[in-house]
């Protein structure tokens, strides 16, 4: 990917600041993506060399060596909101290095920026948690005003407590390390944390999905009818998009039985859906709306025309809801390997949709598709805004236990009957303390 060398918005000059300290200590432009503005890169020692320096500059200081070792490594700090100044400098560099399109760092860099204006107060506030920063950079962020809008939808963290266990009663007390929201107490499915899932915003399993679905087209094509052939297909087909976005995942994911089970699930769905001429019609009225989108470029920001989208998620939604009736009648939900309820399995479902869409989308849009499908975070009103995890009086002690899969160390509460290991996703029974 060449140096960006198209004027930056206000929104991406100030998201791009917040990898200044770290840019420019390495010797780079931190007003450019990538570190080289575009015109500097003819006097530079050619793109060439630029990319070489870009793929060592990463893997000494990051040990990132790939796109998938850059998301990783992004998940680990995106969502914990640390290390921001880092996390903009490297998706900065990664796309000098190949690693990222300019388009997708510039969705990790706005979402990293709103991080820390969201997190922080001031710049001199979000300065204290980088090394020193250089006069230079003070000075570029002096005209870079903290209160910039970055029209960037990002959605307030979940606070503990939420929901109740449906099967033991327990609230959760601590965050879960991923978007899939286990019971501390009996280890079930409780909840579907999707602000979590959008802090991995390179995971985007709804576009990973539409790729392989391209590719298999005419697989699928050639075993029209034959349901066998069709329920193979598309279990490969999932198979292959869990392999490309598994940061999108359940921890449990980790579980060859747990995979094969959500696999069949999957496809046990397409294929249902496949040959149900009622769903056959309705996607075929997506895919021509789908066609029929539009996008503009807003502030640098591919958006979608408002009218073209409406149309394609009116049909989206009229798709999803054949497909909850076939899920009924087959009793497809009863295959999770979780045994989640049917209203949280659309919802994670529906979630890769939204994930996808989202970055496209003008804030009233956004906030309106996410009434709609349920993902807004819920409870959090009720949570006292002060209440740390670790300070509320309510929690259990906490025991450590070992895995006895993966043999590393677990925080429990020393009430938990079962748990889900948060390193390898096996369930693990509690013995008795
Ligand atoms: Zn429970
Ligand atoms: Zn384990």
């Amino acid at each position: 990917m060449a140096p960006s060398d198209h004027v930056l918005s206000l929104r991406q000059r100030f998201c791009l600041a917040i990898g200044a300290p770290i840019i420019a200590d390495a010797g780079l432009d931190p007003r450019a993506l990538g570190g080289w503005a575009a015109d500097h890169v003819a006097r530079a020692r050619g793109e060439h060399e630029l990319h070489q320096a870009a793929v060592e500059a990463l893997r000494d200081a990051y040990a990132i060596d790939s796109r998938a070792s850059l998301m990783a490594w992004a998940r680990e700090r995106l969502p914990a909101r640390r290390e921001l100044a880092h996390v903009v400098a490297a998706f900065s560099i990664a796309t000098l290095a190949h690693y990222v399109s300019d388009d997708d760092a510039w969705q990790a860099i706005l979402l990293a920026g709103k991080l820390a204006q969201t997190t922080y107060h001031s710049w001199d506030d979000f300065a204290t948690t980088c090394a020193p920063v250089p006069d230079e950079v003070r000075a570029a962020w002096a005209e870079l005003p903290w209160t910039t809008e970055l029209d960037v939808t990002v959605l307030a963290p979940v606070a503990a407590p939420r929901a109740a266990c449906p099967r033991c009663g327990a609230h959760p007390t601590r965050p879960s390390p991923t978007a899939y929201i286990y019971c501390e107490q009996c280890g079930r499915l409780v909840d579907y944390d999707f602000a979590r899932a959008c802090a991995t915003p390179l995971e985007r399993p709804g576009p990973a999905y539409e790729a392989i679905r391209a590719e298999l087209a005419p697989k699928l094509a050639a075993a029209h009818g034959d349901l066998l052939r069709t329920r193979a297909i598309q279990r490969a087909l999932f198979d292959a998009w869990v392999d490309a976005c598994p940061g999108a995942q359940s921890i449990r994911i980790q579980d060859p039985a747990y995979r094969a089970a959500l696999v069949a699930m999957l496809a046990e769905g397409e294929t249902r859906a496949a040959f149900d001429p009622e769903a056959c019609a309705r996607r075929a009225a997506l895919d021509a709306a789908t066609a029929r989108l539009a996008f503009v470029t807003v502030d640098g920001q591919p958006r979608v025309v408002g009218e073209t989208y409406r149309a394609m998620e009116a049909a989206m939604f009229a798709h999803e809801a054949r497909r909850h009736e076939l899920a009924v009648a087959h009793r497809i939900y009863e295959m999770h390997p979780d045994h989640a309820s049917p209203a949280l399995i659309r919802r994670i479902g529906m979630s890769a949709y939204v994930q996808g869409w989202l970055p496209y989308l003008a804030e009233a849009e956004a906030q309106a598709l996410l009434a709609r499908t349920d993902l807004a975070p819920r409870d959090n009103l009720a949570a006292p805004p002060d209440l740390a995890p670790r300070d509320n009086l309510a929690a259990p002690p906490i025991a450590v236990l070992t895995c006895p899969h993966c043999d590393r160390a677990l925080e429990i509460a020393v009430t938990a009957t079962r748990i889900v290991c948060a390193h390898c996703g096996r369930p693990v029974e509690v013995p008795k303390l």
